[in-house]
């Protein structure tokens, strides 16, 4: 980390909790939880549960959504637009997560048009990107993942960039408790901000926080955070528990 950028740590709930296990985590961490000052602490819940999450949110906690339309409406059944994800009362929400392009076909396409309808309607983006095994295997995971950023930002504003916060998440990480080792995160990660060097320069650059994420845990927190580029941890198995959550957050 390095102490011109906020650390985020975000839980990415996913399609786990219902209702009632939600609202016992936020009453038993609400307290708790770090100065947003220090840092920004954010749970992205299911849609459903959003609203009702918001309302309980204590004054350090953020509540995220874990996907949205970029349409402000129109016929598409079962999404979710960000005109209604305003009315919740959120303030980010993850874009282009890795299950989501790998099982309801969003593309790097559909990754830029919702980050830019993110940031008009308000929306933080947590924009993930990431490699699979195979582009791992045989060397080019910068190249892959830079890709990614490059058409995640295409014709996205420097103002408009510094709202926003990148997540690189190596897909082979992620839910496999094979984590990347420092080294390689911070290589990757780095790689991205090399990336934001040359759409933005290097102010703009040295402002955006990037994420680490796949298989984040109490253990392994320290040492990724360690690293100069790594800005905190987007999680998913281990923000479940409320205290492996805020473990993660004090580590911050
Ligand atoms: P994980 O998930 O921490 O369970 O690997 C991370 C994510 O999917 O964002």
């Amino acid at each position: 980390m390095n102490k011109l950028r906020r650390p985020v740590i975000a839980g990415n709930w996913k399609m786990f909790k219902t209702r009632d296990e939600a609202l016992q985590f936020i009453y038993a961490i609400n307290q708790e939880v770090p100065e947003a000052s220090a840092v920004e602490s954010i749970i992205c819940a299911n849609d459903v549960l959003l609203r009702c999450l918001v309302k309980r949110q204590g004054e350090n906690l953020k509540i995220g959504a874990q996907n949205m339309h970029f349409e402000e409406n129109g016929a598409f059944t079962g999404e979710t637009s960000p005109l209604v994800l305003e009315t919740t009362g959120v303030t980010y929400v993850i874009i282009g997560h890795s299950e989501r392009r790998a099982m309801f076909n969003e593309t790097d396409e559909t990754v830029n048009l919702k980050l830019k309808s993110a940031i008009k309607h308000d929306l933080t983006p947590i924009v993930c990107v990431g490699e699979s095994l195979e582009v791992r295997e045989n060397g080019t995971t910068d190249d892959v993942v830079k890709q990614q950023v490059v058409k995640a930002y295409d014709g996205v504003g420097a103002d408009e960039a510094l709202k926003s916060i990148i997540a690189y998440e190596p897909i082979w990480a992620i839910g496999t408790g094979k984590t990347a080792t420092p080294e390689q995160a911070e290589e990757t990660i780095k790689a991205i901000r090399n990336v934001l060097v040359s759409l933005y320069g290097n102010d703009v650059a040295s402002k955006v926080r990037i994420l680490y994420g796949g298989s984040v845990n109490p253990k392994n927190v320290d040492v990724l955070l360690q690293q100069e580029n790594i800005d905190g941890a987007l999680v998913g198995g281990a923000s479940l528990d409320p205290m492996s959550f805020l473990t993660l957050v004090k580590a911050a």
